[in-house]
């Protein structure tokens, strides 16, 4: 058997095959530049693995307090020289990206201070970690005040306005790396690093934090070899390469982790505590894997700008800019369009492949939202997933992949789906 006989088993038609392979072949190039990218980063991984002198030890589960818990504290230090931070804060114990960013934004503010975000509104979630939206708790409940500036309309930095808007109690900047669910453009590690010099320009003693969710190993350098003091991430997207099973870290200045610490367990105890529950092996080997994760994923989304590009569609990024994040915004221009995507996406997973996406009214969105995911990690978005709002311009945000031959699957099954409901013909 062949792999267009294995395709048409998995129920793609020989034209969308023919249609995909077109596609592929003028991806070469891109795809190898990709590889070399991972080639580096594996070895960035490797070295820092090798550094600490990561043995089976490392592995051991601990309870209790955690004390002295030598395999959660070189993960941490393998972190920190992956990332070139002095130090790291990699726990099971931030359970998701936004407790990550939380924990990064509550630890370093205090009451007076105030936090300026210079690429215009940061990523939903945020918005009442800060008080953007009123929220118990919030950054602003405790006396944190906010502002921001927006990119121009190009999707550039608004330097001058960035300028303007750093007040003297300004303690701290928050740079998002990906578009997130906005269509602005993602920010290159280079471009950040440029926004990170000129506010420390200003005034050196501010403190730069990137959420740097769906960006690591995407690029050869990280915003932590630019300036930032905090980059900060999730462990069911890219470092934690479809293993970690949870989690989140803060790599950055020691003086700027440590307040982390403190924040996240206790004042006094810090980095101290914090049992590994058994699940160090996961989140090393996943580290290990996640350039080569990462690169896959980027393939895939590659792909699919360069496919739906072909058939007329919108694509952001486009099929030819340089990519900064693994995330594939796709405009179908309608919801039927968006189902029969996402029914591809679902269709083609190897865990709840027989169930359909159907939108739904999820709370906190205005509009119903539709979801694709067949994952082994709840929620994990590292792994092949899809979702959207249902309305205009009817874009599907596509992202993950754990090996690229999935993402390509997925991808395939999508046109195929939407071949089938009469909404492509090739
Ligand atoms: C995913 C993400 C987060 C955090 O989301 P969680 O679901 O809490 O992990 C924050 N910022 C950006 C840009 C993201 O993509």
């Amino acid at each position: 058997m062949d792999n267009m006989q294995m395709y048409a088993q998995l129920g793609i038609s020989e034209k969308v095959y023919r249609f995909g392979e077109e596609v592929l072949a003028s991806l070469r190039e891109r795809f190898d530049a990709i590889d070399s990218t991972a080639e580096y980063n594996q070895g960035k991984v490797i070295a820092a693995m090798q550094k600490n002198r990561v043995n089976a030890g490392c592995f051991a589960g601990t309870t209790g307090y955690g004390y002295n818990d030598t395999g959660r504290d070189t993960l941490e230090r393998v972190y920190a020289d992956t990332f070139h931070t002095e130090a790291a804060l990699v726990r099971p114990s931030i359970v998701c990206g936004t407790h990550a960013l939380a924990v990064a934004l509550s630890a370093n503010l205090l009451p007076g201070d105030e936090l300026l975000s210079p690429v215009g509104r940061p990523y939903d979630t945020l918005e009442e970690v800060i008080g953007i939206r009123k929220s118990t708790c919030s950054l602003a409940e405790y006396g944190v005040t906010y502002d921001e500036v927006a990119l121009l309309p190009d999707g550039s930095i608004d330097y001058e306005g960035i300028r303007a808007k750093i007040k003297p109690q300004t303690k701290m900047v928050t740079i998002q790396r990906s578009k997130g669910y906005a269509t602005r453009p993602t920010l290159s590690v280079q471009q950040i690093g440029e926004l990170i010099a000129f506010i420390k320009g200003i005034r050196s003693d501010i403190i730069c934090m990137v959420d740097n969710c769906y960006g690591e190993f995407v690029e050869p350098i990280e915003p932590s070899d630019m300036g930032a003091d905090m980059i900060v991430g999730s462990l069911i997207k890219n470092p934690g390469g479809g293993l970690a099973p949870i989690g989140g870290y803060i790599c950055g200045t020691a003086k700027c982790v440590e307040r982390c610490a403190y924040r996240l367990s206790a004042p006094g105890l810090g980095q101290e505590v914090g049992a590994n529950l058994g699940l160090m092996t996961s989140l090393y080997q996943g580290f290990f894997l996640a350039p080569t994760v990462t690169a896959g994923a980027l393939k895939g989304a590659i792909f699919a700008a360069n496919i739906y590009e072909k058939l007329g569609y919108r694509c952001v990024p486009n099929s030819t800019e340089s990519r900064h994040d693994i995330i594939q915004a796709v405009e179908l221009g309608s919801e039927e369009a968006m189902v029969a995507f996402c029914a591809g996406i679902q269709a083609a997973a190897p865990v709840d492949s027989y169930v359909t996406p159907v939108p739904w009214a999820m709370p906190g969105y205005d509009n119903d939202v539709i979801m694709a995911a067949g994952a082994f990690i709840q929620g994990s978005s590292i792994e092949l997933s899809a979702d959207g709002p249902i309305r205009e311009p009817f874009a599907v945000y596509f992202q993950g992949g754990l090996t690229w031959y999935h993402a390509k699957l997925g991808i395939l099954m999508s046109l195929q789906k939407m071949v089938e409901a009469g909404l492509v013909t090739l």
